[in-house]
């Protein structure tokens, strides 16, 4: 098997053009960094294997952040028959330094220039031909985004793998003279149309990086996401319910010759839990993340990143903290892992202790159901400018957690950052749905199955074991009351967050079974669990209490676990759980004191 490397800038395109060669489905969106880790993926051409391999984005090789370094690490293990150097066709100049540096270490390459169709459309001409003779490697263009080239670029790659193509020799030259060369080089072979008119992403971006409409488009933008992710979730999530329901009658029918407790554990505790947690998270999940990656494919992330920033430099954060806390709003632990676009350790770190403070997608559903009990009496409308507004509050928690830690524990002074902002560019929707479906939706659903459906057990059991007439669950909740009063919650609510720990979309579930451990009597569904709280006398005071404290309290056990794994420090990682819930505590407190 032959061994191919890609590498280039990051944005180039070389997680699309490794998707087209491998057929695999390695996440692609149009900003930096996306790309933290290396891919591995495979074709056949003309009978022969070729591995590959999709380096993170790097300028440098080997310069000093994560990706640079997992970059040059793996070029300089050696075993590579061809190294593809990927260059941007609509920004020549600046993307050849790369090949020009790495040609003297790494003469077995083809220069790959991609994005030809977006180079055409905005004028510019590149004559491969000289750029191959200039360069003395073969040269091929394409475009990874419509599977142009492709076939070209694996014929000069099985050239320079069989040792068809001339290895030359060359000098290494510095990062001056490569400057130098790549400006010479680009006046040789790139002709381009003036044009007088300002481009799309010029006209789009005098409004949405705009200062003020920048921002206001920036909230009714997230408004709008809600509100459509609300409005579109309730009714198939109702009908998931009663599809569930009717299953369970029959999975019921189907166990009756077994014993009362196993059918029990099978049917109140796996099966209800696990179906709750599907019902209710995946509606919202499949408007929410196509919605998000359409956004992230436009190019509109990093722009997000660019409005904030001014803010996360006050708190002495980094402005791309911002683009880690999208992630986060999808989940906490690739949130977490996102935090390695951040050079800058000390801040790295501060994004790291704090991307919980956003809430996660395995919240929303908790968020949304305390909503309509209390707040938005059931219009999508109300609903979306509330949960809008929650999302502010975790802003600007994150922001003041930011700025403690700077002032203590994480004290220094911030660093230089470079953020690119790349062009917008037209989402290719069906591919963008497919994607947010197959890899983040199912990804996300399937670990919050994995994990209720033991934990639905475990509760279950704590429920059903009695000691003196009393369940466990009781008396556990008994136990919380007192500091769960201090903080305006029951010390149901309380148990449900600590029981949901290993993942927020069991907070509900768990609740709704500890309710029905003190009623006798199970609530199928969300409005009737709603029912039995109002009867008990839930007031909206209650609602805000538990809504606070879902948007601040420790991160779950899975964020927890990346934490480790990123700082690689059990203290880090303590303080990543006691950050949130201070201020979850705090906040609650002083809500039910004031109220
Ligand atoms: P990476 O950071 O180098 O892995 O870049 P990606 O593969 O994630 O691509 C960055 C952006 O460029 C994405 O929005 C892609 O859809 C887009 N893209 C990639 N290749 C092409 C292409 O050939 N033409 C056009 N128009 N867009 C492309």
């Amino acid at each position: 098997m032959r061994q191919v490397a890609l590498a280039g800038n990051p944005n180039v395109g070389k997680s699309t053009l490794f998707n087209a060669l491998t057929g695999l489905h390695q996440h692609t969106g149009n900003w930096c960094g996306k790309t933290v880790e290396l891919s591995r993926g495979s074709y056949t051409y003309k009978g022969r294997d070729y591995s590959v391999t999709d380096l993170p984005g790097s300028y440098t090789m080997g310069g000093q952040s994560a990706e640079e370094q997992v970059a040059g690490d793996f070029l300089a293990s050696g075993g590579i028959d061809c190294l593809v150097i990927l260059c941007d066709a609509t920004c020549l100049e600046r993307s050849l330094i790369l090949p020009l540096r790495l040609l003297a270490r790494y003469p077995r390459a083809v220069v790959c220039v991609n994005l030809m169709d977006e180079a055409l459309r905005e004028g510019k001409r590149i004559d491969i031909k000289a750029l191959e003779a200039e360069l003395q490697v073969p040269v091929v263009a394409a475009a990874a985004g419509k599977g142009q080239g492709l076939r070209e670029l694996q014929e000069a790659v099985r050239q320079v793998c069989e040792g068809f193509a001339p290895i030359l020799p060359r000098e290494e030259q510095d990062e001056e003279a490569c400057l130098l060369r790549a400006e010479a080089l680009c006046r040789r072979v790139l002709s381009a149309e003036a044009s007088a008119t300002p481009s799309r992403t010029q006209r789009l971006d005098r409004i949405l990086l705009h200062p003020l409409w920048g921002r206001l488009c920036l909230l009714l933008l997230l408004f709008f996401l809600f509100w459509l992710t609300i409005q579109g979730a309730n009714y198939p999530s109702r009908g998931l319910q009663w599809c569930f329901d009717r299953l369970g009658e029959g999975l019921r029918w189907l166990l009756s010759p077994l014993p009362a407790p196993v059918q029990g554990a099978i049917l109140d505790g796996i099966y209800a839990t696990t179906a709750r947690v599907v019902a209710v998270m995946l509606p919202p999940m499949a408007i929410f993340f196509p919605l998000f990656t359409l956004l992230e494919d436009l190019g509109y992330l990093p722009r997000v990143a660019y409005l904030t920033d001014g803010c996360f430099q006050r708190a002495g954060a980094c402005g791309k903290q911002a683009l880690t806390l999208c992630m986060g709003l999808g989940c906490n632990a690739a949130g977490v892992t996102g935090c390695r676009i951040i050079q800058d350790p000390r801040q790295k770190r501060m994004a790291l202790l704090t991307n919980a403070f956003v809430p996660c997608n395995g919240r929303f559903p908790g968020l949304l159901f305390l909503i309509g009990l209390s707040f938005s009496g059931g219009s999508g409308l109300k609903g979306a400018a509330m949960l809008t507004g929650c999302l502010l509050l975790s802003f600007a928690m994150t922001l003041l957690a930011s700025r403690l830690l700077g002032a203590t524990v994480l004290r220094g002074e911030p660093g230089p950052f470079l953020l690119e902002l790349p062009p917008y560019r037209r989402p290719r929707v069906g591919q963008v749905i497919l994607h947010a479906l197959r890899d983040r939706c199912l990804f996300v659903l399937g670990r919050a199955v994995a994990v209720a459906a033991p934990a639905g057990l475990l509760i279950w059991g704590l429920a059903n074991v009695t000691v003196q007439g009393q369940s466990l669950l009781l008396y556990a909740a008994r136990a919380l009351e007192g500091p769960a009063s201090l903080m305006g919650l029951s010390g149901a609510v309380l148990l449900a967050f600590v029981l949901g720990s290993p993942a927020n979309e069991l907070v509900l579930p768990v609740l709704m079974m500890i309710l029905t451990a003190a009623t006798g009597y199970g609530p199928s569904s969300d409005t009737e669990m709603g029912r039995i709280l109002l009867q008990s006398g839930w007031a909206w005071k209650d609602s805000l209490c538990m809504l606070v404290f879902f948007l601040f309290h420790w991160p779950c056990t899975t964020t927890l676990l990346t934490i480790k794994k990123e700082t690689g420090s059990l203290k880090w990682t303590a303080l990543a759980a006691l950050l949130p819930t201070a201020f979850g505590v705090i906040l609650c407190i002083l809500l039910n004191a004031v109220l």
